[in-house]
C-alpha cells in the first residue's frame, strides 16, 4: 500500500472568506453540519470552490477526496456529465414556470416505478419539506396530533422541539413529539400505551448505522398499525442510495409514506413525499404548496439521475466499493490495535466511522477531531460519514486507506500519551446537539 506524506495545507483564502462571512452571516453557514465548527479549525478547509467526480477543490486550490459529498446528495459524482448536460438543456428552456411542467409527472412516475410505497408523489425542495409534509398529511389523515419519532427529521418546529437546539420553538410542540431509539421497541410500546389513540404517525430513519435487530422494522410497522398510526420512513438520506427501492426494498418492510431527498437529484435541491394513493389523496386538502415545488432544473436532474442509477446498475458499484472501504478500515483498525476503539459500520453505500471515549482528553469528539485533522492533511475530507459515489475509483479507495493507515498511527501515539488534544493543531470539532440525558 502506498504511504502518503501528510502535509498541513494552506487555508489562507478560506480564512479570509470566513472573516468576511463573520460580518454578514450568523454562524457563517447555511447548514450547521457544513459549518466551521464541524471541521478542525485552523487545519481544515472552510470554503470549497468546485468539485469533479469524487474530488473537491478548496478556495486555496487544495484537492481532497470527498466522502461527505454535500451531506449525501452527490450520488453519481460532482459535475457528472449526463446530469450537467440535462440541466443546461433545461436551463435554456426555462427554470421555473407559471403553470405545471411535464417533468413533474415524469419524475413522479419514475418514483412510483421504483419506490415500493409510492403510488402518488408530491415534491419539495429540502428533506424537511418532505418530512413536514408527511407529518401534516398523517395528522390530517388520522385526525390525531402526536408523533413518535426515531431519527433526525429536519429543521421544522414539530421535530426540533424534541432536540436541545429548540430555541424559538413554541413549547406546546414538545408535548406533541415523543422520541424512541432505533431497535428499542419497548420505548415505542411505552409511547403508544401512554398516548392511547393520540399518535398520528411513527416516523423513523429505517437505517441508521445499526442493523435492525429481531425484525425491528416489521414490528414497528405492526405496532403503529395496531394503534391506528401511520408508518413514515424518512429515507431522505437512504432513498435511491441503498438501492433503487431504498431501505424499504432492502429490508422488505414497506411504510405508508416515504420521504425522499438528497440522492434523488445528484445535488440539485429536490425532495419528495410518496405513499399509497388513499393516504396521498389527503394532499388535495392539506396545505403543502410552495413557489419552487415544480422547479424544472432539479426535476430534470432527478429524471436523469434515476435513469442513470438504473441503467448503469450504480448501486452494485456503491455496495462493492463501500464494502472495500469498510472492510479495509476495520482491517487496518485491527492491525493497528485499535479494534474496539474505532469502527466503520453501516450499509456499504453509506458508512459511519466512530471513535469511542477513552478518557478525559481522549473523548470521542477529540479523537474524531484528531483523525479528521490527519485525514485532511493527507487529502481526504473526512467527516465521519462515507457516502460512496459512482465516481469514487479504486485508486481513491486505496489512497484513502493509505491516509487512514497513517492517521491511525498518529491516533495510536495520542492514545499512548493519553491526549488527543496535544496532537491537535487547531480547534476541535463541536457537537451540534448536546447529548440528551
Ligand atoms: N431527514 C434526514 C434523515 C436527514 O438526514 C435530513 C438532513 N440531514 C433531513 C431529514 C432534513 O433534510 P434537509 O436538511 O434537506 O431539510
Amino acid at each position: 500500500m502506498q504511504t502518503l506524506k501528510t502535509n498541513k495545507k494552506s487555508i489562507k483564502r478560506s480564512l479570509e472568506w470566513l472573516e468576511r462571512a463573520k460580518k454578514v452571516i450568523p454562524s457563517c453557514t447555511q447548514t450547521f453540519s457544513k459549518g466551521p465548527s464541524q471541521f478542525v479549525q485552523g487545519v481544515a478547509p472552510i470554503y470549497l470552490d468546485r468539485g469533479l467526480g469524487s474530488h473537491v477543490f478548496d478556495v486555496d486550490g487544495n484537492e481532497y477526496i470527498d466522502y461527505a459529498v454535500a451531506l449525501g446528495p452527490v450520488i453519481l459524482g460532482y459535475c457528472y456529465p449526463r446530469i450537467n448536460q440535462a440541466i443546461i438543456r433545461q436551463l435554456e428552456k426555462g427554470i421555473t414556470f407559471t403553470q405545471m411542467h411535464p417533468l413533474e409527472v415524469e419524475v413522479a412516475e419514475l418514483i412510483v416505478k421504483y419506490n415500493p410505497s409510492a403510488e402518488m408523489v408530491r415534491f419539495g425542495k429540502n428533506g424537511s419539506d418532505a418530512t413536514t409534509g408527511a407529518i401534516r398529511a398523517a395528522r390530517a389523515f388520522t385526525g390525531r396530533e402526536k408523533i413518535a419519532c426515531g431519527g433526525y427529521h429536519g429543521w421544522h418546529d414539530w421535530f426540533i422541539a424534541s432536540t436541545t437546539r429548540n430555541l424559538g420553538v413554541p413549547e406546546f410542540n414538545k408535548g406533541l413529539i415523543h422520541t424512541f431509539s432505533y431497535n428499542n421497541l419497548e420505548q415505542l410500546e411505552k409511547i403508544f400505551s401512554e398516548n392511547k389513540n393520540q399518535i398520528a404517525a411513527v416516523i423513523l430513519e429505517p437505517s441508521t448505522f445499526e442493523e435492525p435487530k429481531d425484525n425491528f422494522l416489521q414490528k414497528v410497522k405492526d405496532l403503529a398499525h395496531k394503534n391506528g398510526a401511520l408508518l413514515i420512513f424518512d429515507e431522505v438520506v437512504t432513498g435511491f442510495k441503498i438501492g433503487m427501492s431504498g431501505v424499504q426494498g432492502y429490508y422488505k418492510v414497506i411504510p405508508d409514506l416515504t420521504c425522499l431527498g438528497k440522492a434523488l437529484a445528484n445535488g440539485m435541491p429536490l425532495s419528495a413525499v410518496a405513499g399509497s394513493r388513499d393516504i396521498m389523496k389527503i394532499f388535495d386538502k392539506v396545505f403543502y404548496s410552495f413557489t419552487f415545488g415544480g422547479e424544472a432544473l432539479s426535476l430534470v436532474a432527478a429524471q436523469e439521475t434515476i435513469l442513470e442509477l438504473s441503467e448503469k446498475k450504480v448501486h452494485d458499484y456503491l455496495w462493492k466499493m463501500g464494502q472495500i472501504l469498510k472492510d479495509g478500515y476495520n482491517q487496518l483498525a485491527k492491525k493497528k490495535g485499535l479494534e474496539g476503539i474505532t469502527e466503520c459500520k453501516g450499509l456499504a453505500p453509506r458508512t459511519l466511522i466512530t471513535w469511542k471515549d477513552q478518557g478525559p482528553e481522549l473523548d470521542a469528539l477529540s479523537l474524531k477531531s484528531l483523525f479528521q485533522q490527519e485525514c485532511i492533511k493527507g487529502g481526504v475530507l473526512f467527516t465521519g460519514v462515507q457516502h460512496m459515489t459512482f465516481s469514487h475509483t479504486q485508486e481513491d479507495i486505496q489512497k484513502t486507506l493509505a491516509v487512514f493507515e497513517d492517521a491511525m498511527e498518529v491516533m495510536k501515539n495520542a492514545l499512548r500519551n493519553g491526549s488527543a488534544e496535544k496532537y491537535l493543531e487547531g480547534k476541535r470539532v463541536e457537537a451540534i446537539f448536546r447529548k440528551l440525558e
